[in-house]
């Protein structure tokens, strides 16, 4: 086999012969990989490539876990990818990659890299396009148990960098030079507590060591790519854990720094807990399968500077929904300098925090337009949020729980109505522009 003779004369320090682990002596099974991704795998040996499943999906299926996506890596070049599969697009600029579309399933297949990245002044790496083979492409990789290969040319697993030890481990240790690995890309900090807490594996001391020293040098990332990495922080269903973890590495002020300074306040002589319930609720919703939208996280996120900011407005004499409005612009666009935020996600936040001061209106008059309302649904558990958070809001959430029992059921808006992917309602605004606000 081509992979393996490859290796045999190339025994350097920094290139070691791997650990090739046979099909008898590892518990990968054919079946529990998509037959997608087996389509994309044999269809590249076929063709006189080398081809593997690589990174979490092979860590996945040695612990045990159903893998979220399949990867794979080749030494075949994205065009030459292209000419293999019609269902093909090639994206990315900085990684030049892969996407071999099948229904809602898409397979990301990459070429092997070499390590002649390109960087700027910080040691951040600002290019990856130089193709190389297997043995450049896994020193690339950020923790060693994301960089095993699993070869479909005799489905045996390879391992460079000691990834099976630490994944029987239960460590997350980066490969390399920790400090310099996260100079290269900063968000491998967010990345080594994610896996950390996801796995329920430790981090090694030395890949720990420098995470609260390199802390801010997340501020130099996009904050597109900080709102991905915020989706599979906080809506992968470890959310609590996860935020507990980011705080204690002095990470989560990154992501939001203003909800960082309120959490070290205390409200009342108690700490703040609305972000909590509201990471509980969405870890909760998603063992049940319910829809959760980022938009939900969001509104608790900002809640208490929001709030306290509009109660500002108030005292100056504003309207309520005017002192709204202008608090939720200000916190708002602060915090997607940070983090670019959709703007159908802000918007839902907007909508939650309008909705509060009319909850507490009682409603005396015509309950049934804010029950049939789009985002009654969200503003309620919004609602029910504050007063477990503390806020002392037990009259207003029993009004509006009879309300919702006495109303007939069609003017009660779904659950779904919360879902990520129901189609936009609201036109932008004119006046704004881009795709965040
Ligand atoms: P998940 O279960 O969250 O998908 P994953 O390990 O598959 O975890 P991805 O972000 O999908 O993570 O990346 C796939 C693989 O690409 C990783 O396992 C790793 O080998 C490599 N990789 C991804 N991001 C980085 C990075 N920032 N630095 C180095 N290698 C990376
Ligand atoms: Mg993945």
């Amino acid at each position: 086999m081509r992979m393996k003779s490859e290796y045999t004369d190339k025994v350097t320090p920094l290139r070691p012969r791997p650990q090739i682990v046979a099909r008898a002596e590892h518990n990968i099974s054919r079946d529990a990989i998509s037959e997608n991704a087996l389509k994309v795998l044999y269809r590249l040996k076929n063709a006189g490539y080398q081809s593997c499943l690589v990174g979490g999906s092979v860590r996945d299926l040695l612990l045990g876990r159903e893998p979220k996506d399949f990867d794979v890596a080749t030494n075949a070049h994205p065009e030459q990818v292209r000419e293999l599969f019609r269902n093909c697009r090639l994206i990315g600029r900085r990684f030049r990659l892969a996407h071999v579309r099948f229904g809602a399933e898409v397979i990301e297949v990459s070429t092997f890299r070499a390590a002649h990245h390109v960087s700027d002044l910080d040691g951040r790496i600002v290019r990856d396009n130089v193709y190389g083979s297997i043995d450049d492409d896994v020193w690339r990789r950020d923790f060693t148990a994301n960089a095993l290969f699993y070869n479909i040319d005799d489905f045996s697993v390879v391992d460079y960098v000691g990834g099976l030890a630490d994944i029987r481990a239960g460590l997350i240790r980066l490969i390399g030079d920790p400090e310099q690995r996260y100079r290269e890309d900063p968000v491998r900090l967010l990345r080594a507590v994610r896996f950390a807490v996801k796995l329920g594996f430790r981090i090694h001391p030395e890949t720990e060591r420098p995470i609260r020293e390199l802390a801010p040098l997340l501020e130099a990332i996009p904050s597109a790519r900080l709102f991905e990495e915020f989706l599979k922080l906080f809506l992968s269903g470890c959310a609590v854990q996860t935020f507990e973890a980011l705080r204690h590495h002095d990470l989560f002020g990154a992501l939001f720094p203003e909800t960082e300074v309120v959490l070290g306040r205390e409200e009342n002589g108690f700490p703040q807990t609305l972000v909590i319930h509201a990471l509980r609720d969405t870890d909760q919703r998603l063992a049940e399968s319910r829809p959760v939208t980022p938009g939900f996280l969001l509104a608790a996120m900002l809640w208490p500077q929001m709030h306290s900011l509009a109660g500002d407005h108030v005292a100056r004499g504003l309207g309520e929904f005017e002192a709204v409005e202008l608090a939720a612009d200000a916190v708002i666009s602060r915090q997607v300098a940070r983090t670019a935020i959709p703007r159908r996600f802000t918007q839902m936040a907007r909508e939650i925090w309008q909705f509060q001061p009319r909850l507490m209106r009682g409603a005396g008059r015509r309950p049934q337009r804010l029950l049939s309302h789009p985002r009654f649904r969200a503003a309620y558990d919004f609602l029910l949020l504050r007063n477990r958070a503390g806020e002392n809001l037990r009259d207003a959430c029993e009004w509006w729980t009879t309300a919702q029992k006495d109303a007939p059921a069609t003017e009660v808006e779904s659950e779904a109505a919360e879902s990520p992917a129901r189609p936009r309602r609201r036109r932008r605004r004119s006046g704004r522009r881009g795709n965040t606000t």
